[in-house]
């Protein structure tokens, strides 16, 4: 967005939204951090300082910066926070209807000039617009985890989107130290229609047993030179999410080919959702 930005707002403390609060604080502006609750407010803020005191102990900031970059993010737990906001980034749970309800929130408080940006692997930003009477103003902001490394930022234009919407969102990516790439408003975007195909294929490559989880990695990782084997990536991106994304794929494609293999659907079922709770196809 244009320098007049200095207020930006992320509703949602998990590992997404830490690492969006993190970079937009590092890069000047003012951030709101808000979650449902205080615990988890706090569990994103503590992810952040966490990241910061890496840095400073590989020399690549000083003590102060951090405490400058933890001093201009400040928590909150009531929406109606976010007047205050002039550029926002829904990242919660990649669930449809918590998505509608904090859009059609977001689109009361808000004065008229803030962006409502959406950081959802999959589901349409014009879904979400809908919800709201400022159709113009929202846009898709998806970011890569984790973000703070990521240098990529996907930007998706809806149907009713602005061009200013979209050329704020594209300054404000850029000052955020990203390199933004556009798609168009089709379930998955361009990222997850391509990564989580292979991903759910290389998760039916274990349930058929056509490979053990370190050989699949192994194949992508060596043979591929993928820095990262897709199962272990699975685990770090969530199994409930990508499980999420599958289904709003298959269901808004309308092609079988996405359909979610069975393993990954028993394995979410079960509350094995991957590095976060310290089970998914490795134990962490
Ligand atoms: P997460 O489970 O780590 O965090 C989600 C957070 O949203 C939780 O802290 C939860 O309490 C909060 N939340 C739920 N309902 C809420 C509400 N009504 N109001 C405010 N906060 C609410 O999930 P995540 O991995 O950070 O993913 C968040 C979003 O980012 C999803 O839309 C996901 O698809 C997207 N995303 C994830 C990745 C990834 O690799 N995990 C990458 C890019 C985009």
């Amino acid at each position: 967005m244009d320098a007049k930005t200095t207020t930006f707002g992320v509703i949602g403390a998990g590992q997404m939204g830490a690492g969006i609060a993190q970079v937009a604080a590092a890069s000047g502006m003012n951030v709101i951090l808000h979650d449902i609750s205080a615990d988890f407010v706090d569990r994103g803020l503590a992810i952040i300082a966490k990241n910061l005191e890496r840095s400073v102990t590989k020399g690549k900031i000083a003590e102060d910066e951090k405490k400058a970059i933890l001093g201009r993010i400040q928590p909150g737990t009531d929406l109606v926070g976010m007047r205050a906001a002039d550029f926002v980034v829904e990242a919660a749970s990649e669930v449809e209807e918590i998505k509608f309800g904090i859009f059609a929130r977001l689109d009361e408080i808000c004065p008229p000039h803030t962006i409502l940006s959406s950081n959802t692997s999959s589901i349409p930003i014009g879904r979400i617009a809908s919800r709201t009477k400022r159709p113009d103003k929202v846009i898709g902001m998806h970011f890569m985890n984790p973000v703070p490394v990521m240098k990529l930022v996907e930007v998706i234009r809806a149907l009713a989107t602005s061009e200013k919407t979209f050329q704020s969102t594209v300054a404000l990516a850029e000052r955020m130290g990203k390199t933004p790439a556009v798609a168009s408003d089709f379930p998955g975007f361009i990222a997850n229609r391509i990564l989580l195909p292979m991903i759910n294929e290389a998760i039916y490559c274990l349930y058929q047993s056509v490979g053990d989880r370190e050989s699949i990695d192994r194949v992508m990782q060596l043979g591929m030179n993928h820095p990262m084997g897709p199962l272990a990536l699975a685990d770090l991106i969530g199994l409930d999410t990508c499980l999420a994304i599958l289904n709003t794929l298959h269901q808004g494609l309308g092609d079988p080919k996405y359909r979610p293999c069975p393993l990954l659907r028993q394995y979410v079922e079960s509350g094995w959702l991957g590095r976060k709770t310290g089970r998914g196809f490795y134990s962490y």
